[in-house]
């Protein structure tokens, strides 16, 4: 099964598309988390991304839209995947269907993830991962058990986005509202949007996506 989780910065996409891995065997397509990649190995493609995302802007449709076409290609996306940060916008949403439907793919659900603007900020500004393995933290809601240390893999090194922070934020939910809620619409003509409470505790989040995916 091929499915989007959509919702703005710091809505949990990426804390659930990792359960969703693991329950599934669904792959996280995370186009944040490639650019990111990109602009740590100093590719053009990074260099060209970097001041865009400091700036909580979004990057060129075109750009993103290549990566994705790329990605989808390779053979571990076969079993299925969960778009994370992708689309953005309704000409990524038009690109996306135009390339699933070239490769004989299809889409079986969009999952909106609803939360309150007020909580956002402090969803990002307090967010982290293990700079190892990648598993995400929150300094309030989400602690490794113990203290410095990560979960899933020992590592005592952590690390956080240089977008994270109150000033981006702001941009960032602009960008949300003016490019990328306006695909909401265009899913739920197409019958395939299905809206969980983002603002509800972690677990209960993944209950509601299990439910909706059935
Ligand atoms: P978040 O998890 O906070 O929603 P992401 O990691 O998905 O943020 O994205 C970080 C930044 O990368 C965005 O602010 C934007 O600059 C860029 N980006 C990621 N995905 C896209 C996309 N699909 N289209 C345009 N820009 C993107
Ligand atoms: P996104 O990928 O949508 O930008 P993340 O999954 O990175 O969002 O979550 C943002 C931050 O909020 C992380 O630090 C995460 O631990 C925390 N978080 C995620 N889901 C919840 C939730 N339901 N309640 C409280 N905090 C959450
Ligand atoms: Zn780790």
């Amino acid at each position: 099964m091929n499915i989007i989780l959509l919702g703005p910065p710091g809505a949990g996409k990426g804390t659930q598309a990792k359960r969703l891995e693991e329950s599934r065997g669904l792959v996280q397509l995370s186009t944040g988390d490639m650019l990111r990649a990109e602009v740590q190995s100093g590719s053009p493609l990074g260099k060209e991304a970097k001041a865009v995302m400091e700036a909580g802007q979004l990057v060129s449709d075109e750009l993103v839209i290549g990566i994705i076409a790329n990605r989808i290609d390779q053979p571990d996306c076969k079993n299925g995947f969960i778009l994370d940060g992708f689309p953005r916008t309704v000409a990524q949403a038009e690109a996306l269907d135009a390339m699933l439907s070239d490769k004989g793919m299809q889409l079986h659900a969009v999952i909106e993830m609803e939360v309150d603007d007020a909580a956002l900020t402090e969803r990002i500004t307090g967010r982290y991962t293990c700079a190892k393995c990648g598993q995400g933290y929150h300094d309030s809601f989400q602690k490794p058990a113990k203290e410095g240390i990560c979960d899933k893999c020992g590592s005592t090194e952590f690390k956080r986005r240089a977008d994270d922070n109150a000033e981006t934020v702001t941009s960032r939910l602009a960008a949300y509202h003016d490019q990328t809620a306006p695909i909401l619409p265009y899913y739920r003509d197409k019958g395939m949007l299905k809206k969980v409470d983002g603002m509800a505790e972690i677990d209960e989040v993944t209950r509601q996506i299990e439910a909706a995916l059935g």
